[in-house]
């Protein structure tokens, strides 16, 4: 949940293949849209401005569906 942990973070969780859409980078977590788009959190940075109009959803660029941020 919190957004603190780091480094012990990645010994537990391999990498599983989360692959964004947008930079094509291996990442350890990835933005998902349930129509298969993954979105980093340095594209979704980078985006930001043009993905989210509040803060608190996001919309996919592939099918135009509304996502929130946080945990779904
Ligand atoms: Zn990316
Ligand atoms: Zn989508």
């Amino acid at each position: 949940m919190s957004e603190k942990k780091k480094s012990s973070y990645r010994q537990k969780k391999a990498l599983r293949g989360h692959t964004c859409s947008c930079c094509g980078r291996k990442t350890e977590f990835n933005w998902t849209c349930r129509c298969g788009f993954q979105i980093c959190q340095d594209c979704m940075e980078e985006n930001f401005w043009g993905m989210s109009c509040n803060g608190i959803t996001w919309q996919c660029p592939d099918c135009g569906g509304q996502n929130g941020f946080g945990n779904q």
